[in-house]
């Protein structure tokens, strides 16, 4: 149990509902079980993780469905054959990765690591501004560093090596470097304030302090958004105006018929970093902003572009990107009621070698174990995700007038970063946002003998 003055409201809390948390795991455990308990979970997580993987994998690499695949959507032999090396390369990637970054986290977490970085953070702060909020951002701080060292190898090598090898990088060691220290200021100067005010409140708003941390951080993420397309995205990429004649009438054409107010179409340089291909709209009040990557615009005729940007419109006129936030919002408030529900159960603490209840142990430790949760919860938010993919490009196809812009479209965006068009459907339910390629051209009705002239009509 933690003794200090401005923990008052924690304390008091601590003390009334550590009895409770003993009623709801029942007595007889210790912090070492309870360590256990989250480490066995964890490796059934990645069982399951594994598992769904392995499944995956024989199922794309089945010969007679490959073939298949190849006659509906016309995929070369050849193309197949680079898609299906990229494929198997980034498997084993994730599996090498992932077996390394889970025995690293458990690791430190066995021989008690955060409890060593919790020392450290305390004698600094000690040191400087004795303050537990200022604990708390050093430990935080540190936090960030060691996960920060850890990653980066795994970063490097998907970069200069994995992607690489499959022709799609096209960063510079330089560009790689001054992205991170770029990220890290961001993470200072935005993380910092939002995480200040979370610590804060948590110590000392009480029992509704969950309500208030939930207010700050929508509040939080809605400037974020809105201060992203302004000040945060032109620090990674420039944007510059469309100058293609066919391509800005398209578009106009699209959003009128639409009904979609546009403050701009830009198209962003996403070529200095990879191939890869996309289309987004930015912007939370009033008109939004296009924005097309570059390989998108080169990589495709304009009336294919327009198609995936009446994809994209689709999301928008559908309220999909409403809900999305609305879902968010909800989520987070659910998830700090949670954290203050488990907030007092000191044993969660003790078991990761922390010293007891405080504010930034908490953020750290129910992340962990909510993070169990979340896996288990995923198949939920992408089979939603998965039916407004469907809804989008029926969007699409009905004001477009055809579904072969977007059919061609799409296999194109495959083509270019080398996706693989099937997937198991329980690994789909569980990894995947956006439904394989070709249930989305089935879906679509799309027949690639058929190709229709670009037929974008103001009616
Ligand atoms: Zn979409």
């Amino acid at each position: 149990m933690i003794a200090s003055g401005k923990f008052d409201g924690l304390i008091m809390e601590a003390s009334l509902l550590d009895t409770s948390s003993q009623m709801i795991l029942g007595s007889g455990w210790d912090p070492k079980m309870i360590l256990w308990l989250f480490v066995s979970l964890r490796l059934g997580q990645m069982a399951v993780e594994r598992f769904l993987s392995t499944l995956n994998r024989s199922y794309y690499s089945s010969a007679d469905r490959q073939a298949q695949a190849r006659e509906l959507l016309g995929i070369s032999v050849e193309d197949m054959g680079k898609t299906l090396t990229y494929s198997n390369d980034k498997f084993i990637f994730s599996r090498v990765a992932g077996t390394l970054s889970l025995a690293g986290t458990l690791a430190f977490l066995i021989v008690g690591g955060l409890g060593r970085l919790e020392a450290v953070a305390k004698y600094w702060s000690q040191n400087t501004f004795d303050s537990d909020l200022v604990t708390g951002l050093y430990f935080f701080g540190l936090l960030g560093a060691v996960s920060s060292i850890f990653s980066l190898p795994f970063d490097y090598y998907r970069t200069f090596v994995l992607e690489q090898k499959h022709g799609f990088n096209r960063q510079t060691r330089k560009g790689f470097l001054i992205d991170r220290l770029k990220g890290l200021a961001i993470a200072v100067v935005l993380g910092g304030p939002i995480l200040s005010l979370l610590l804060w409140l948590i110590q000392v708003a009480g029992t509704w302090w969950w309500l208030y941390a939930w207010i700050a951080v929508s509040a939080f993420s809605i400037l974020t958004a809105w201060l992203y397309p302004t000040f945060l995205a032109p620090l990674f990429n420039k944007f510059t105006p469309v100058t293609d004649e066919a391509l800005k009438n398209g578009i106009e054409l699209l959003a009128k018929k639409v009904g979609f107010r546009t403050a701009g179409i830009s198209i962003m340089d996403a070529s200095q970093r990879s191939s890869h291909g996309n289309a987004y709209f930015t912007g939370v009040f009033g008109k939004k902003r296009i924005v097309l990557f570059d390989t998108l615009v080169q990589a495709m005729a304009p009336s294919q572009v327009v198609a995936v940007l009446a994809h994209e419109l689709g999301h928008f006129k559908l309220h999909h990107v409403r809900w999305a936030l609305i879902r968010g919002v909800l989520a987070t408030g659910f998830i700090f009621y949670l954290l203050s529900l488990c907030l007092p159960m000191t044993i969660f603490y003790q078991s990761f070698g922390l010293n007891g209840v405080t504010a930034y142990g908490a953020l750290v430790v129910f992340s962990l174990w909510f993070g169990i949760l979340d896996f288990a919860l995923q198949p939920i938010g992408n089979a939603i995700s998965r039916r407004n993919e469907f809804a989008a490009d029926q969007f699409a196809s009905d004001h477009i007038g055809n579904s072969q812009e977007l059919g061609s479209a799409l296999l194109k965006l495959r083509e270019t970063s080398a996706g693989m068009p099937l997937s198991h459907p329980l690994f789909s339910a569980f990894y995947h946002s956006h439904p394989p390629l070709l249930e989305r051209l089935l879906a679509l009705g799309y027949t690639r003998d058929k190709v229709q002239p670009m037929t974008v009509s103001p009616s």
